[in-house]
């Protein structure tokens, strides 16, 4: 032993919570420009995940070797000459050789480089070669020993593969691959191990199983870190990100496991049980023959409503898929147990139809239907209230803000529509003396799997994918500007025909919408208000007057008075308007069957869940639908990625995904969430498998033990609550 050659003393005293200034070749200067990423301790800068990596090329024989082309070279050395010892004029010169041939490499002014690349040694060189005469030939190529057991050198990484690093300026990713080198080496091993290597195992297993090729046991977390900061082959990258995306993955779905538990059985809910004889006199109110989807969403949802705690289930489907439909039978199922059943929709129009829906389909019973809504007088609102108090009203229709702090006799179901008009924190408490509803919220936004497993991760998902049949199909065009005299001819021929029409605009008026107005009729609050936009009011008059002069047209907007916006949805209804000029202030649930028309003016201003659903309009009927997208602008329509999307997809669910793929969760639900912002290595478009593994191990855990009590789990446990306890509230229980 050398005692002499042991690290240097300032290396050994390196420990996880060292202030980075203190880092060997940091200090205060550089520190402040690494604070900017975040890094604190050496302990942060383990957790700086790369960006990605570079990957080097795989090894070329001479025949493939190419000018200027990057190329990797591996071969032994069979000549080294140093030429000139000259300071300043030194040549050193060397020729590595392999089966396919041989190569020269030559540095200059580099005379210490003949100290390592002696005869018969083992090298792989990267850079890009030149043809010197009759010989390729690489220029201060980067290169690496290779030798068994020994590291790279450090400064001289060709052949390996390099993390990229977040940078920020100032630092370069030089600085930081040499500040994570001796870390990860030094620090990594002390490290807490939060995932016992039984959780590995299984993790592994799972993941395997799920067509993943990782070991038999994921990585402990030193293994992981050096594998991330400084893999040794791709399998060796692949197992530690797949580690540490999983780590971070379980760690979510527990968090999510244990809240969807203290939001089911730890709480008290009407038992309302649904016998074959209810059932089927429910069924036999439906003049349609139901869906296989709607059958088994219908059962599932009766099983959850037996049981003695809260169903907390979502219910999605393209618009259209007849969740409606699937909310009635539930209401009924509830009434029929002696409860009472509330259904809140988004706005008023909407409360008014299903309102009147469930009227005409409960006509002849017992069942006693009402609404609250704005735009009752005073005292009408409060005998309503009354009745609901009393137990009078069986189900009752409203928009959310009406319903919320009404006194009910005996809620037993609650049903939310078009929930994420909302936003997906809100939830409306409707205790009743300890005892909850049952929850049933429905969407037609579809949700990607990756954030339904995430931003909705704490409740039950249902869905309907398969549409009622005998739906007539539906036609989507992109358009430019000159396309539009043929499209209003078209939809004059489709009136004479008996027909309807949507004209979609963007906006109400040129000025500057407010946030605040109705929520259905923001296109995108961040995109800044253009003047050319084009507005629904002059839409309506350019129309009327002009190309479809003749025609009964009809305005609807958000700021039109309710009872003005209830009569105008009534008239194009009932057939006595031939045109709808509105905003989407008509994409949340109208149902008009015989309107097959639909223009969206300045689609591009839309997002692909808004245009999907303002499209599912006119798929209601048995006639075909057309739907013809405009585009402000110039470019032609089919440049918008997100358009041409539109036009080729009819499958919401495949919409859904496209949309999260170009334009990431947040924009899916038309709102930024906070839920992911908290990732910082999986990525939930890539890492969708795992994310699957991990939310059902986290389920089977959960299960077994909801505490997280058993042995080894502590470490983990106290990072679940420490990440997630408030924003999940697990503390409270509720
Ligand atoms: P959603 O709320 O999912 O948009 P709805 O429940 O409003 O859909 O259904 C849309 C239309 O389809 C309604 O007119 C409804 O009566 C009808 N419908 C629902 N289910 C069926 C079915 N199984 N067969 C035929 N028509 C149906
Ligand atoms: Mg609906």
């Amino acid at each position: 032993m050398n005692f002499v050659s042991e690290p240097s003393s300032s290396e050994s005293t390196l420990t996880l919570t060292t202030p980075i200034q203190y880092l060997p070749g940091v200090g205060p200067a550089r520190a402040t420009k690494l604070r900017k990423l975040g890094l604190r301790i050496a302990r942060d800068i383990l957790f700086l995940f790369p960006r990605n990596h570079t990957f080097p090329p795989p090894p070329t024989k001479v025949a493939d070797l190419a000018e200027g082309q990057p190329a990797t070279f591996i071969g032994t050395i069979t000549d080294a000459e140093l030429v000139s010892r000259t300071p300043g004029k030194s040549i050193f010169a060397a020729i590595v050789e392999n089966d396919s041939g041989a190569v020269r490499i030559v540095f200059f002014n580099q005379p210490f480089r003949a100290e390592q690349l002696t005869f018969e040694t083992q090298v792989r060189i990267s850079g890009a070669p030149k043809l010197a005469g009759l010989r390729w030939e690489f220029t201060h190529p980067q290169y690496e020993i290779v030798q068994e057991g020994e590291l790279p050198d450090e400064d001289a990484p060709g052949g390996l593969i390099l993390a990229n690093y977040p940078l920020t300026e100032g630092i370069k990713q030089s600085d930081l691959r040499r500040l994570a080198r001796p870390l990860v080496n030094e620090l990594a091993g002390q490290l807490t191990e939060v995932l016992p290597e039984r959780l590995r195992t299984e993790a592994a297993q799972r993941l395997n199983a799920a067509g993943m090729e990782l070991p038999d046991v994921l990585p402990g977390i030193s293994d992981a870190l050096r594998g991330i900061h400084l893999p040794e082959s791709e399998a060796d990258l692949t197992a530690a990100q797949t580690r540490l995306v999983f780590q971070e993955l379980l760690v979510m779905q527990l968090a999510l496991a244990m809240r969807r538990r203290s939001l089911t059985s730890e709480l008290r809910a009407p038992s309302l049980e649904c016998t074959a004889t209810v059932r089927n006199r429910i069924l036999r109110r439906f003049p349609f023959e139901l869906t296989g989807d709607q059958r088994r969403v219908m059962d599932v949802i009766a099983a959850d409503m037996a049981r003695q705690f809260p169903m907390n289930r979502l219910l999605q489907g393209d618009v259209g898929s007849g969740k409606t439909v699937v909310a009635i039978f539930a209401m009924l199922v509830a009434v029929a147990g002696g409860h009472q059943a509330t259904l809140m929709a988004p706005t008023e129009v909407l409360a008014r139809q299903h309102h009147a829906t469930l009227q005409r389909m409960l006509a002849d019973s017992r069942v006693r239907v009402g609404l609250l809504c704005g735009s009752l007088g005073a005292a009408e609102r409060r005998g309503t209230v009354e009745k609901i108090r009393t137990g009078e009203l069986d189900i009752v229709i409203g928009t959310q803000a009406l319903l919320y702090g009404v006194e009910f006799h005996r809620l037993g179901l609650c049903v939310i529509d078009e929930q994420h008009k909302f936003g997906v924190k809100q939830r409306v408490t409707l205790r009743d003396g300890g005892v909850d509803p049952h929850y049933l919220v429905m969407s037609a936004t579809p949700i990607p799997r990756s954030v339904a497993m995430t931003q909705f991760g704490d409740v039950d998902l249902s869905t309907l994918r398969e549409k009622p049949a005998g739906r007539g199909a539906v036609h989507t065009y992109l358009a430019g500007d000159s396309w539009r005299d043929r499209w209003w001819a078209f939809v004059k021929e489709r009136v004479a025909e008996g027909r309807q029409a949507f004209v979609v605009a963007p906006r109400v008026g040129p000025e500057v919408e407010s946030a605040d107005e109705e929520l259905s009729e923001l296109v995108d609050p961040a995109e800044p208000p253009a003047e050319d936009i084009t507005s629904v009011h002059s839409t309506y008059e350019q129309l009327r007057t002009g190309p479809l002069k003749g025609l009964r047209v009809g305005l609807l907007h958000g700021r039109m008075a309710s009872d003005e916006k209830q009569q105008v949805m009534e008239s194009f209804a009932e057939g006595e308007l031939d045109v709808l000029v509105s905003t989407t202030v008509i994409e949340v649930g109208i149902d008009v069957p015989n309107a097959t028309v639909m223009a969206i003016l300045g689609g591009n201003r839309f997002g692909l869940a808004q245009l999907h659903q303002l499209r599912g309009r006119v798929s209601r009927g048995t006639h075909a639908g057309h739907v013809c997208v405009f585009v402000d602008g110039d470019k032609p329509p089919q440049d918008d990625e997100r358009l041409k999307v539109f036009e080729q997809t009819l499958d919401g669910f495949e919409l859904a995904e496209a949309d999260f793929r170009l334009r990431g969760p947040g924009d899916v639900l038309g709102q930024r969430q906070s839920g992911d912002a908290r990732l910082r290595i999986a990525d939930l478009h890539r890492d969708v498998e795992i994310l699957q593994v991990a939310r059902e191990m986290a389920q089977d855990w959960i299960d077994q033990d909801p505490e997280m009590e058993s042995e080894g789990l502590e470490d983990l446990k106290s990072q679940v609550l420490r990440r997630y306890g408030n924003h999940l509230d697990l503390s409270d229980g509720a």
